[in-house]
């Protein structure tokens, strides 16, 4: 396994070039995954890991409006499918873990990349990824002699410019980050900081099934860090080294794998379907309803395709464009040899359809390999046939925080020629400020002062008292605070004037009034139109 080295200058994440200072990128119209870095980093969103340094490729940090967003997409995550579901509970799992965990499911053996070196600079590149890039191909799954052949004969050179070096033979490089937990330093003590949240339910299965006394179908939820050493980190967000994760299992009885009671939910909702025997013979993605997608038989079972809806919908219900959604089917080669069937959610991010989340169905795998692995009986008990059974993994849903972020901040980016500056239309629910107060003129600050602190015990609110009054609305448009409520010379302790971000309009109301209205807005039980009086 190779150690975690110090990145070479090449891999260092552009966003964390010269100049420190970064140009606002106000003008343009649809932003490229570069523009949406220096955008998030001009509006204190996300930094690049130890600028000052020089970076640190693959680690980003939030600042203040990109942990506010994050928080809220989190929340929003486990308030609809851990606390407003009876069926699912949530653990929330140590990071450094035991490394018989990672041994048992297969990671310490098999989790990697393929990875070629150029013979001439040493640049190292994500063999799968330069096929796809090159040959327009999926290469996921494919064998370190399968990339090697590839890249012979179509005769790739390394891809960084200007250098065109021989590529060396495919390599396996395991992307675990590991560390010591103890005063020694060796194999005794090695432990792996998890690549994925996943494992802990399966480690920590018994004490959840017995504490919430759940039985089949249920799913165990946990949100929090994982850490891959991706060998070639790129994208801003979408492939980092140290990144959140927000993932379910969901636990079936064997015998009841289409036995979905929530299906009717979503079966007639429509998504985009490409299954693996379109992909193979070349045909473009279809539109199908879930009812189509399972009646067909391209969607194996009803949980899964119950599951592909619910992880669609919920981005939908956030403000995501439905249209930028697609589902994709594992092909042969690269679906997990344990895996049942395995689905993609993908998003055309400006580079290409790319994974949001991983869906897949992982049978009694994991449970299987833990209870052999620690010598422990994960099995339930089925009261109806007095027997023992492990129950399937029937769905994953595994989707990483910082990838939800880019979905919805590109979703959200409008360029206003009329106000010539960027409106970011975020959804209420996860805009990081809620509304914004602001005063006139400097000698209204107390009163502005009042209303603030009358909003900031229902909602979150910023105080913005410097600059003109246009730039601070401007300055709001662009991190996406759904409204500000100004205090002029008319207000005298009585009414404030609400502004709305996506139609700029605005309209007088009463403080007395003030909280509820912004409550109902914020919760969308009233559109701003429907606000009582004079629109200013
Ligand atoms: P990819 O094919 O893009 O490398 P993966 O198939 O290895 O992804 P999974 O193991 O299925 O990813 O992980 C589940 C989810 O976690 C992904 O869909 C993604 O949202 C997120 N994720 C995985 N790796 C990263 C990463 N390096 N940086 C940011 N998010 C990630």
């Amino acid at each position: 396994m190779a150690k975690p080295t110090t990145p070479p200058a090449s891999e260092k994440p552009k966003q964390s070039q010269k100049p420190n200072t970064p140009s606002e990128p106000s003008h343009v119209v649809t932003p490229t995954i570069e523009d949406m870095a220096v955008f998030c980093k001009a509006k204190g969103f996300v930094y690049p890991n130890s600028d000052i340094y020089g970076g640190l490729a693959g680690c980003f940090d939030l600042g203040h409006l990109g942990v506010e967003l994050a928080n809220n997409i989190k929340q929003h995550w486990w308030k609809t499918f851990v606390q407003s579901r009876p069926d699912i509970v949530g653990i929330d799992g140590s990071i450094i873990n035991n490394q018989k965990v990672w041994k048992a499911s297969g990671h310490v053996d098999c989790f990697e990349d393929v990875m070629v070196e150029c013979e001439k600079c040493k640049h190292r590149t994500r063999g799968d990824h330069l096929l796809e890039e090159k040959l327009h191909i999926h290469a996921d799954g494919l064998s370190k002699d399968d990339v090697t052949k590839l890249i012979q004969k179509n005769k790739l050179t390394c891809p960084l410019k200007g250098c065109n070096g021989v590529l060396g033979e495919g390599k396996q490089f395991n992307l675990m980050f590991y560390t010591f937990a103890g005063p020694s330093a060796d194999e005794t003590t090695k432990a792996y900081l998890r690549p994925e949240t996943a494992q802990l339910m399966f480690t920590n299965f018994r004490y959840v099934t017995e504490h919430a006394r759940l039985k089949p179908p249920f799913g165990i939820a946990q949100i929090g860090r994982a850490f891959r050493n991706e060998i070639s980190p790129r994208d801003f967000l979408f492939r980092c080294r140290e990144f959140e994760q927000m993932e379910i299992e969901y636990f079936v009885h064997p015998q009841k794998i289409n036995d979905c009671p929530f299906l009717n939910e979503v079966e007639n909702h429509t998504i985009l379907v490409w299954s693996s025997e379109m992909q193979e013979k070349n045909q473009a993605p279809k539109p199908m309803t879930i009812k189509d997608a399972l009646k067909q038989k391209i969607i194996l079972t009803a949980w899964h395709g119950y599951w592909l809806a619910q992880s669609h919908l919920w981005f939908v219900r956030l403000g995501a464009d439905p249209e930028k959604f697609r589902i994709r089917q594992h092909l042969k080669t690269e679906k997990s040899h344990y895996a049942l069937d395995t689905w993609d959610l993908e998003y055309k991010f400006p580079f290409g359809w790319k994974e949001l989340q991983g869906m897949a169905n992982r049978t009694d795998f994991d449970l299987k390999q833990h209870a052999l692995y620690s010598k422990t009986d994960l099995q339930l008990f089925d009261e109806d046939t007095k027997e023992k059974f492990y129950p399937h993994v029937v769905a994953e849903p595994s989707q990483g925080v910082g990838r939800a972020m880019l979905v919805f901040l590109f979703d959200a980016y409008h360029y206003d020629p009329q106000r010539e500056n960027v409106v970011l239309k975020l959804h209420p629910k996860i805009a990081p400020v809620k509304v914004a107060v602001l005063s006139l003129v400097n000698k209204l600050n107390d009163e502005a002062m009042d209303v603030f602190n009358q909003l900031k015990e229902h909602v979150v609110c910023a105080f913005d008292k410097s600059g003109s009054i246009g730039r601070r609305y401007a300055r709001n448009d662009e991190i996406g605070t759904p409204y500000c409520v100004t205090i002029d010379f008319d207000s005298q302790g009585k009414d404030v004037t609400i502004r709305d971000r996506d139609s700029t309009k605005q309209k007088r109301v009463l403080r007395t009034e003030l909280v509820s209205l912004v409550m109902q807005l914020l919760q969308g039980t009233l559109r701003f139109d429907q606000i009582p009086g004079k629109t200013l």
